[in-house]
């Protein structure tokens, strides 16, 4: 089985939007502004997908940008700025941010209700302590995809490549709290061959080109690729697709997998900070 990350994430902004015209009809209108620095263009391109998107779930978007040599002072002024404004409901800062603005800095500047993308240290708390708050947007639509295919995950043991913040650790913490046995693998870890191969459930989010292949592949598990790997013209994951699909359960492609689920929920995570907001003693 396939699993398309196309469909689901489409299903999931007609949930949102349907949730923003209801609010519409109340006068109540999202935003969400994202900051962007510098002229990498990866990050144009997945700013204005997010952009596109945003607009499909009728949230209001608003592209901050600046240039590469801005100072750390005025991107942290404009957070401080869209924190206070309560017509922004999320902040986004699109990474990598250039080397001399501190990225931890930036990122604890937003205010943890606002912060859609879940790197706040209070909200990495909140998932680490097993408290409802906002979760990273890859590692959740990750879940998504998993529970697609099986909704009971208690017991299974889950194997995750990467120990990123933005992916490896919150993916661990999100099959922790469903009950998983849960494997972190990373760039020192011994025998990832026998370790990946007891995994029922596989999330490689590592950055390298085919690195995950069949023989490391128990049959029968389900394997979520994070990677996006630039090979010439072409996009591929971190697993050998081709010949892991007949061993697996179920499989994501690169691209159409995890890729359009991680912008689904970062329009989930902006109505959750909009509810977030409006509660009290959150
Ligand atoms: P990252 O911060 O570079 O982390 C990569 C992780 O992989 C690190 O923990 C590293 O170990 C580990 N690693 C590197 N080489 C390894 C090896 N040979 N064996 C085992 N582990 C190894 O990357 P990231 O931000 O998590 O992103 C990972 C991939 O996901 C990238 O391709 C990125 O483009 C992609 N991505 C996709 C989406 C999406 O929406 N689909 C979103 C975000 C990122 P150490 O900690 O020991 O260095």
């Amino acid at each position: 089985m396939i699993i398309d990350g196309k469909k689901i994430a489409e299903s999931f902004i007609k949930e949102v939007e349907i949730e923003t015209s209801q609010l519409k009809k109340k006068g109540i209108a999202l935003k969400l502004v994202v900051i962007l620095i510098g002229d990498y263009l990866p990050s144009k391109i997945y700013v204005k997908n997010k952009e596109k998107k945003a607009f499909q779930a009728k949230i209001n978007s608003e592209i901050i940008k600046y240039s590469k040599e801005v100072g750390e002072d005025e991107i942290l002024k404009k957070i401080f700025e869209l924190n206070k404004n309560p017509e922004v409901t999320g902040i986004l800062v699109q990474l990598p941010i250039p080397d001399h603005i501190n990225k931890e800095r930036v990122i604890s500047a937003i205010d943890p209700n606002k912060d859609v993308d879940g790197f706040h240290p209070i909200n990495v708390g909140r998932l680490a302590s097993g408290l409802d708050g906002i979760v990273p947007c890859t590692p959740l639509g990750c879940l998504f995809l998993i529970k697609s295919v099986e909704k009971n995950l208690k017991s299974k043991h889950a194997v995750i490549i990467g120990r990123s913040n933005l992916n490896g650790k919150p993916m661990a913490q999100l099959l922790l709290r469903e009950d998983c046995s849960v494997t972190i693998l990373h760039s020192k870890s011994k025998d990832l061959k026998a370790e990946c191969s007891r995994a029922d459930i596989l999330v490689a989010a590592v950055g390298k080109s085919n690195l995950v292949k069949s023989d490391w592949v128990k049959k029968n598990s389900i394997v979520i690729d994070v990677g996006i790997n630039k090979e010439g013209e072409k996009i591929i994951g971190d697993v050998d697709f081709d010949e892991v699909k007949k061993v697996a359960k179920a499989i994501t492609p690169v691209p159409g997998g995890v890729g359009p689920m991680t912008i689904a929920c970062l329009l989930k995570n902006t109505v959750k900070c909009y509810k977030r907001s409006n509660i009290k003693n959150n």
